[in-house]
């Protein structure tokens, strides 16, 4: 058993059942012969299949936002958007069933054509920062290939992906398609990497651990889709609109409570205007509303849990070089202020995610000085471009090596454009219009045709 901990209010939510690897193996041999049946069905059934389970989403996105704020303490309203991102997932590929349609390639003496197999029973590991949306992103086009999904959630919050599981059922998704394993990653998902009826493995989390799975996984050549940290880059150009930077960046990186693998959490801003850009700064950081995730009001909610908070806490010390902080509440609960540092370049708190509501502001020179400052780290995830010059705009954009870039906004997650990480943020795409075939195997058949 594992005791779940309101974050807001440090009381105990529940106990959750965690499974053995016994539990694993037990899964896996009912996911293959569902995904047998499955893949044999229908396109169009499978396609309704799908329709109905986000329709059952749909019907439900009010409990699963309120399980989702008691468990992880996010704001009500971005609880509800979650829900809804998995319905709005589900429904886009629903389409796919009926249009994963291969190819037909001119080739001499007979027909060619190439299908795209479902690759079996995928594994899919998620973190604890957004549950039901990650979990979407794996689920949704691999069970639109024609797999099975196993899903492992993250052992602090799993309570929406179990409802997500029981949802898919009362929907009418055939018994062992998709089955919810609560656990330990060292065991659940440790057996996802190991079992060898598990053919694809989806992680989303942290690079050190996607680090290990992926090695593992290398065994049995096992495919991988990663998506890993970042430490991502939102750089504010002297020919920018100034106020609209600086009043949406505090956005850009607390959302959440900065724990957002796209967090821009480093903001660069050219020399010439730093000193303007902070002094529109500090409002918006102390205009956040931070407090009870389940008022209407609040923008932000607590840090998921008290480990957490201290690992994010450390990244603050007494003499840290704070420049201002915005607020929290007192008293029960895992809350940190929004906090802004003037750290130097080589500090850990540029260099490291923190994954919490502190953000480090850096001077930069010229354009050149900007696109090397965001691409000193190791990852690649996001990152935002402030500038009314359009061709600035593009050069900058193809110059930042991350896979999600936007310019004059902090925008990121589409459920119809692909998503993914450059360098150690991950590697292949999740979402967009080609993610089922990331769930699939080619496959060429050549026919030979007789001479008359
Ligand atoms: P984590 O790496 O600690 O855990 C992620 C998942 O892996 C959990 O379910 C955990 O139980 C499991 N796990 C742990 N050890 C395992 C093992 N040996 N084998 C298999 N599975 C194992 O990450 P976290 O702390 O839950 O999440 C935060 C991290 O996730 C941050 O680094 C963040 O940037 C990243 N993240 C990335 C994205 C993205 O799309 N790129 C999205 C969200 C979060």
């Amino acid at each position: 058993m594992s005791t779940l901990i309101n974050p807001a209010t440090e009381e105990v939510l529940r106990d959750v059942e965690q499974l053995d690897a016994d539990a694993v193996d037990d899964a896996v041999a009912r996911a293959q012969v569902a995904q047998k049946a499955w893949a044999a069905a229908a396109p169009a059934e499978r396609a309704a299949a799908l329709r109905a389970f986000a329709a059952a989403v749909d019907a439900h996105v009010g409990e699963l936002a309120a399980l989702e704020v008691a468990n992880s303490g996010h704001p009500i309203g971005a609880a509800e958007w979650e829900a809804g991102a998995v319905r709005d997932v589900l429904q886009f590929y629903a389409a796919s069933p009926e249009r994963l349609s291969g190819s037909q390639i001119p080739v001499a003496g007979g027909l060619n054509v190439t299908f795209n197999e479902p690759i079996g029973v995928v594994g899919v590991i998620t973190p604890w920062n957004f549950p039901m949306p990650i979990a979407s992103w794996g689920f949704a086009p691999a069970l639109a290939a024609g797999n099975a999904v196993l899903i492992k959630p993250a052992e602090w919050t799993p309570l929406t992906t179990i409802r997500l599981g029981e949802l898919a059922l009362e929907a009418g998704l055939p018994a062992g398609l998709f089955q919810v394993l609560p656990g330990k990653g060292s065991v659940i998902g440790e057996r996802f990497v190991t079992h060898p009826d598990v053919r694809k493995l989806v992680f989303t989390g942290s690079t050190e651990v996607g680090t290990q799975v992926m090695a593992k996984a290398a065994s049995q050549v096992k495919r991988v889709t990663l998506e890993l940290g970042g430490k991502s880059a939102n750089i504010v150009f002297d020919d920018c609109d100034l106020e609209r930077a600086a009043a949406t960046a505090p956005y850009g990186v607390f959302d959440n409570a900065g724990q957002d693998c796209c967090a821009r959490s480093r903001i660069l801003v050219q020399r010439n205007v730093f000193d303007k850009f902070m002094e529109l700064l500090e409002p918006a950081v102390k205009g956040v509303v931070v407090g009870d995730p389940a008022n209407r009001d609040t923008e932000m909610g607590p840090l998921v849990s008290k480990k957490h908070w201290q690992s994010v806490a450390g990244y603050v010390p007494d003499d840290a070089p704070v420049a201002f902080r915005g607020s929290a509440p007192s008293g029960p609960g895992y809350w940190f202020p929004p906090t802004v540092l003037t750290p130097q370049r080589t500090d850990r708190t540029v260099t490291e995610e923190i994954f919490g509501p502190v953000v480090t502001v850096l001077p930069f020179e010229d354009e050149a000085d900007a696109i090397a400052l965001a691409n000193d780290t190791e990852y690649g995830l996001s990152g935002s471009i402030w500038t009314d010059n359009l061709s600035r705009a593009l050069r900058v954009s193809r110059a930042v090596e991350a896979g999600n870039l936007s310019v004059n906004s902090h925008s990121s997650v589409r459920y119809n454009t692909p998503f993914g990480g450059f360098k150690q943020s991950g590697l292949g795409r999740e979402l967009g219009p080609d993610a089922p075939l990331h769930f699939t195997e080619t496959k060429n058949v050549f026919i030979a045709i007789g001479e008359k």
